[in-house]
């Protein structure tokens, strides 16, 4: 038997910039992908200042958005400042948990709601229970974010959410749940969900499947390969007081996917699938992108 050695991608183009705004949140949710609760600063946050040059250098690669994640966003100072940059160089989408923080300073929101270019929201859900919802993310924290939502799509905004994947279920009868608490709340019923995987905690270790390139030739095609965001995308995160560029938005835990500081450089580097969250893109075609 040939042995494959481990699956890949090689990137081709920078069409989205992610920044990961610090994983300083309002929230304590213990099942968070990033880790994120108050004052938590393995990733830190930004400001301006350190993401201008990058945005720059990105346009002169032809990125097509610019997206945000965290963390919660607007905990974030200079949050609205950044958008305002962002927005007017290039179509921008924000990841947020929707609640406090989004409703305290939605007149400065609004205002970004004129910039050059677009900007989107993605609302996180968990459960379309507010019951359960609030169970993980604190009581009240549903109908905070449902707000939230409401009134970035009452601004103008282009809204979607985000939602976990729930094993065992039919996800679009769960999809159907969402949409009836949508529809009851005045919100467009066929807006975008997009559902989630559980992708554990930072630096946990969880054993899947490896994933060799046999696998990625066998089981995946040209298209589907270059569906991989770490394909189309690179996220920067504030390590150490250091801008640094990393594959994806979903490997910000591994050292092993630090690629510098150049986005330049980074493009030019193959991306091994060796990360257990790898799989799920891999099984699931996961993806934060909104980009088709
Ligand atoms: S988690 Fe997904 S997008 Fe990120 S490096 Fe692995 S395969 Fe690529």
């Amino acid at each position: 038997m040939i042995a494959s050695g481990v699956g890949y991608i090689q990137p081709h183009a920078l069409d989205e910039l992610w920044f990961h705004t610090g994983t300083a949140c309002n929230l304590d949710c213990p099942f968070c992908l990033e880790g994120s609760r108050p004052g938590d600063n393995r990733l830190q946050r930004i400001t301006l200042g350190d993401v201008r040059p990058l945005m720059d250098a990105a346009v002169g690669l032809n990125v097509r958005q610019f997206s945000f994640t965290g963390g919660e966003p607007f905990v974030v100072k200079d949050m609205v400042a950044i958008l305002e940059y962002a927005a007017s160089l290039r179509p921008c989408l924000v990841l947020t948990n929707g609640t406090a923080p989004v409703v305290r300073r939605l007149t400065q929101i609004r205002r970004l709601a004129g910039s050059a270019h677009p900007i989107a929201f993605r609302v996180s859900f968990d459960f379309a229970d507010e019951a359960r919802h609030d169970a993980g993310r604190g009581a009240g924290n549903f109908r905070l974010a449902l707000q939230g939502l409401r009134a970035l799509h009452k601004a103008g905004f282009s809204v979607s959410i985000a939602r976990q994947m729930q094993p065992g279920r039919d996800e679009a009868e769960v999809d159907q749940e969402f949409r009836q608490v949508l529809a009851a709340e005045g919100l467009p019923a066929d807006l975008r969900i997009i559902a989630f995987p559980d992708f554990g905690t930072p630096g946990e270790e969880r054993t899947v499947p490896r994933i060799t390139e046999d696998c990625m030739t066998r089981y995946q095609t040209e298209t589907t390969r270059r569906a991989f965001m770490c394909g189309f995308s690179k996220m920067v995160v504030k390590k150490g007081g250091q801008m640094r560029i990393y594959a994806c938005t979903l490997v910000d835990d591994d050292v092993r996917y630090d690629q510098g500081d150049s986005l330049e450089k980074a493009l030019s580097q193959r991306v091994l699938l060796e990360h257990h969250r790898c799989y799920s893109c891999f099984k699931y075609g996961s993806s934060c992108s909104e980009l088709g």
